[in-house]
């Protein structure tokens, strides 16, 4: 594989495409909205300039990195010669949907596809197209050019050229992948996410304030992050939805958001992107937020 194209540069967007520059690739960045586009090379400028600072990268692969990235708003410009195309875009089914039926109109036969989806069904999108042999879940995590682990998950039709292609693809980034079947929340969120739910109960149930249960987590299971940082810095809509695809696909009521979480969602603080979660943020500072009801 040698072109990639990468839809979508937000969060996980714009560090996919930093990372597969990183090691060679050309990248076709598409988004529809340019201002994202716009962003997304802030973003990565920004954080290659920390690998320079760390004297993991020089100022000259900088530059070279940089001139392997083009944006398009436009897909049909951006996946016509692609091998691979890896969505990430929006969390959301109906916009998935209609993103992978247009790329499996627009891409070679021989393009696999693949999505960053946190959590819904591979088997679902694959089902847009008439190649489900050739689309599989690519889940980096975040932040991409800093985090080892890529869940690569197999659709129900997935075929094993499909796997090994994108398992040795991974390795080629320097990341490991783990190979893992398509039911709700794969395996990363189904064991965080009712972690990160429990949390919100235990605070929801008065049984210690936000700081107390980070610290219980950070320094008795020497997690670099408590769980409601790492909800905030998540997203608490993502945690939400991510909940929901478990509860609905399982039936089961363990997977159902805690309600202290569905009420921050619709009061729109969803964490440190909005500036307001279990922590407020300013800058670099952050404190804990002054109210949960
Ligand atoms: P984001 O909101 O930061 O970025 C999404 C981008 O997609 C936006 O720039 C938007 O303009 C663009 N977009 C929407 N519809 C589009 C379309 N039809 N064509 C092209 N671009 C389109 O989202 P994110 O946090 O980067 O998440 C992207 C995906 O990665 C989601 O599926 C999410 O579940 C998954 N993911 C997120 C995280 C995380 O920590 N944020 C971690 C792992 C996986």
């Amino acid at each position: 594989m040698k072109n990639i194209a990468v839809i979508g540069s937000g969060t996980m967007g714009n560090g996919i495409a930093h990372v597969f520059a990183q090691f060679g690739y050309p990248v076709a960045l598409i988004d529809i909205s340019a201002d994202a586009l716009a962003k997304a090379l802030g973003v990565i400028e920004k954080n290659l300039d920390r690998q320079v600072k760390k004297e993991i990268l020089t100022e000259e692969d900088k530059q070279n990195i940089l001139k392997r990235i083009t944006t398009f708003t436009k897909t049909e410009q951006g996946v016509e010669n692609a091998d691979l195309v890896i969505e990430a875009a929006t969390e959301n089914p109906q916009i998935k949907a209609v993103i992978f039926k247009n790329l499996d109109a627009l891409c070679p036969a021989h393009t696999i596809l693949a999505s960053n989806t946190s959590s819904i069904s591979i088997t679902q999108i694959a089902s847009a197209t008439a190649r489900p042999d050739r689309v599989i879940g690519m889940h980096f995590m975040n932040p991409v050019p800093v985090m080892k682990l890529v869940e690569v998950i197999r659709g129900y039709a997935t075929s094993d050229e499909t796997t090994r292609a994108v398992m040795s693809l991974t390795e080629k980034l320097e990341k490991t992948p783990v190979e893992v079947n398509d039911y709700p929340g794969f395996i990363a969120n189904r064991i965080l996410m009712p972690m990160i739910n429990e949390a919100i109960y235990a605070l929801f149930e008065g049984v210690a304030g936000v700081e107390e249960i980070d610290n219980v987590m950070k320094l008795g299971m020497a997690h670099p992050m408590g769980p409601l940082h790492l909800a905030d810095f998540i997203g608490l809509d993502v945690c939400k939805s991510i909940l929901e695809v478990m509860y609905h696909g399982f039936g089961n009521p363990k997977y159902a958001p805690c309600p202290l979480l569905v009420n921050m969602v619709n009061a729109g603080h969803l964490g440190a992107k909005t500036g307001k979660g279990f922590y407020e943020y300013q800058g670099k500072e952050m404190k804990v937020a002054a109210r949960f009801c």
